[in-house]
């Protein structure tokens, strides 16, 4: 499969959408083959599923010492655009949700590629699974690679939807990328009352109110569309490109994150 390598570092600053705190990322070449790693105040951890310190409202990656929040949306222009040797540098707790969505970060690293690297993607053994009686996530061997959402939000302006997206043939610029993170309306007060959701507003989220949502919907469907991207993004921790139909139904980052443990798990055995 081919990756992408960039010519040089880009920086990215705004808003941390939990903290409220001003962030700044910078993604840099890395080594080829070295893999993906993550520094804040002199710490530093490989950009890999065994680094997620918590994924109660986002993805966190952390070594005990430091972590950074919110690394998804960021993480899935990455895996969007085949990048998979980098250095990232952050100041602050979390990467900058800028729009909250992953456009910005597409835009900010597409012009800096260069392509022509080889990478050997994961292909699964078997069939996994995990989930509860709610949520779930099903990633299936298959010579092509495809992620599947669906998501039901009875009784809201959201109701049923679904979306799919195949990297090797469709665009993410077009298709998933413009996807914003999106709350309902009750959450945001919630997230309020318990210190949360500092920097999150209508800029950089969608909120979905009892009869419309903040703001005109950028795409179709663009809940499912976003849930898409945030699983590309928490897969993107498993540090090479999925060979595999994965099928998401009302799932979130706990899961993706379970999901991509339990794939590196069994390739660990099966080498072993
Ligand atoms: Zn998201």
């Amino acid at each position: 499969m081919n990756a992408s390598r960039l010519r040089q570092e880009v920086q990215f600053r705004g808003v941390g959408v939990h903290s409220g705190e001003a962030c700044q990322v910078t993604v840099a070449p890395g080594p080829d083959s070295s893999g993906c790693w993550m520094e804040r105040e002199g710490q530093r951890w490989a950009c890999l599923a065994d680094s997620v310190v918590d994924v109660e409202r986002c993805t966190v990656l952390g070594n005990g010492q430091a972590s950074v929040s919110t690394v998804e949306h960021l993480f899935a222009a990455l895996a969007a655009l085949s990048i998979y040797d980098c250095e990232i540098r952050v100041t602050g707790p979390e990467i900058p949700i800028l729009d909250g969505s992953a456009l910005p970060f597409i835009q900010g690293l597409k012009p800096f590629l260069e392509t022509g690297l080889a990478i050997e993607p994961l292909e699964l053994g078997q069939p996994l699974w995990v989930g509860n009686e709610q949520s779930q996530v099903l990633a299936l061997p298959s010579p092509v690679c495809r992620f599947h959402y669906s998501l039901y939000y009875p009784q809201t302006p959201i109701g049923y939807q679904e979306a799919s997206y195949e990297p090797l043939i469709e665009c993410f610029e077009q298709k998933l990328a413009p996807a914003r993170t999106f709350a309902l309306e009750r959450e945001v007060e919630w997230l309020r009352a318990n210190g949360l959701a500092r920097g999150g507003s209508l800029d950089n989220a969608l909120v979905v109110l009892a009869d419309g949502f903040s703001s005109p919907l950028r795409l179709e469907q663009e809940m499912a569309r976003h849930k898409c991207l945030d699983l590309m993004g928490d897969l993107y921790l498993l540090g090479r490109p999925l060979l595999a139909q994965v099928f998401a139904v009302k799932a979130g980052h706990r899961w993706h994150v379970e999901l991509a443990r339990k794939m590196l798990r069994e390739l660990a055995e099966n080498a072993g």
